[in-house]
């Protein structure tokens, strides 16, 4: 039987690849999602024939309906089209939307029963605790997609028993401003910070690599994927991006998962797991690699990576508060508006703004969300 794959955020880096993989690998696509690049999305939509899609922009959802007016796909808007893109009972959901509005349809797509590909940190940094108890209750997987992610889980294969885990170390390109001061930091531009040394990704997650942001979040999600402490998870600078992470068990024993740096080997195993099929990527040679280095971050100039372990200790909205600074910070530096380094003061400022609370709902998840938005654009005013 063929599967059927919805992909969330199609339009995207990780979207377009999702779907590169689903035709390589004969998945009937029944739904695909897009913020507002409807040009994409229609040419998307040809080539798929997906029985559903979405435009989360109003305008742009009325602008695609026109477009695609001569097919048989049924064209949603605004968020709750969205959801209802991830509600449609596809066998996995891939969630490619970048930041905190892909929150709503991963929880929507566990509800309907469906397997999660996710893409998505930011889903499990803000709400953590909600998706993946929502999952558990469900009986759903959650795949991991992140490359790091990917790894670990690979590298977990056949554990019997976390108490055989001593701890996760997560690999870190560095990106382009690794072995920089803080004085050098605070002249970069924004063309500088969207020049990754190794991927080629969307503009947010290019920035949050730039601040090493990326490796906090990605702190906070190892964690809620795995049930580890915070504690027992560690980042390593690997600048050649082929070793994409790696477990230490209590035997000292280390398992990494290495590969070419090529978001399409994590999303094809996402998408098929527990089964591999051949794929395009260029195979590793690691004759040709020659050198693997390994060093300590620089955890006093890229402060983020701690602050994000800050907030994960903390607990409560205390992940989804440094989210949400982020996001915005990283936004307004997108924008010109602020300059690099105040990317992790917002960070830090985020502390601030919420309350500590032990347990939450998702409705204190967006409320904490909105409130450091402001608080992040007051600080820069
Ligand atoms: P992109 O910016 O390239 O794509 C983001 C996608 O989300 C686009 O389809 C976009 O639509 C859609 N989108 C944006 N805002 C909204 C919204 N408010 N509502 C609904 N849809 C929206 O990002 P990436 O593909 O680089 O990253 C996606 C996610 O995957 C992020 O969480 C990132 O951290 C994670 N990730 C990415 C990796 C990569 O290699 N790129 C690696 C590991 C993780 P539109 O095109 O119309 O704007
Ligand atoms: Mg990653």
């Amino acid at each position: 039987m063929t599967k059927t794959l919805a992909v969330l955020g199609s339009t995207g880096s990780i979207g377009v690849q999702a779907l590169e993989v689903a035709q390589l690998m004969g998945f009937e696509v029944v739904a695909l999602t897009a913020n507002s690049r409807t040009d994409i999305l229609e040419g998307q939509i040809r080539k798929f024939s997906p029985r559903f899609a979405a435009v989360a922009d109003e305008t742009a959802a009325a602008d695609l309906k026109i477009k695609v007016a001569d097919t048989s796909t049924k064209v949603l808007s605004g968020k709750a089209g969205v959801e209802e893109c991830a509600r449609c009972g596809a066998d996995s959901v891939l969630n490619s939307i970048v930041g905190i509005a892909g929150l709503a349809p991963t929880l929507a797509a566990i509800e309907t029963g469906s397997n999660i590909a996710l893409a998505n940190k930011e889903t499990l940094v803000a709400g953590g605790k909600i998706v993946m108890d929502a999952a558990a209750k469900k009986g759903v997987a959650i795949l991991p997609v992140d490359s790091e992610h990917s790894a670990i889980f690979q590298s977990l294969q056949g554990c019997q028993s976390k108490k055989q885990i001593k701890r996760l170390i997560l690999t870190a390109s560095g990106g382009p401003f690794f072995g920089k001061s803080r004085e050098e930091l605070s002249k970069v531009t924004l063309e500088q910070a969207l020049k990754h040394p190794n991927w080629s990704m969307g503009a947010k997650i290019t920035i949050d690599s730039a601040t090493m942001m990326n490796k906090g979040l990605e702190l906070i999600e190892a964690a809620w994927l795995f049930g580890m402490e915070a504690a027992n998870i560690d980042i390593l600078v690997h600048r050649q991006s082929i070793v994409h992470s790696l477990v230490e068990y209590i035997d000292n024993s280390v398992i990494a998962q290495l590969g070419v740096p090529d978001m399409r080997i994590p999303i094809q195993y996402a998408l098929t797991y527990p089964d591999r099929f051949v794929s395009p990527v260029r195979q590793l040679d690691l004759a040709e690699a020659a050198t693997l280095t390994f060093e300590k971050p620089d955890y006093e100039t890229f402060s983020c990576i701690n602050l994000c372990r800050r907030a994960f200790e903390k607990g409560g909205l205390f992940p989804a508060a440094v989210n949400a600074a982020n996001e915005k910070a990283n936004e307004l530096f997108r924008c010109g508006k602020i300059g690099f380094l105040d990317i992790p003061r917002a960070v830090e400022n985020a502390f601030d703004c919420v309350q500590n609370v032990s347990d939450y709902t998702l409705e204190q998840v967006f409320e904490a969300d909105n409130a450091v938005r402001t608080a992040t654009e007051r600080l820069f005013r």
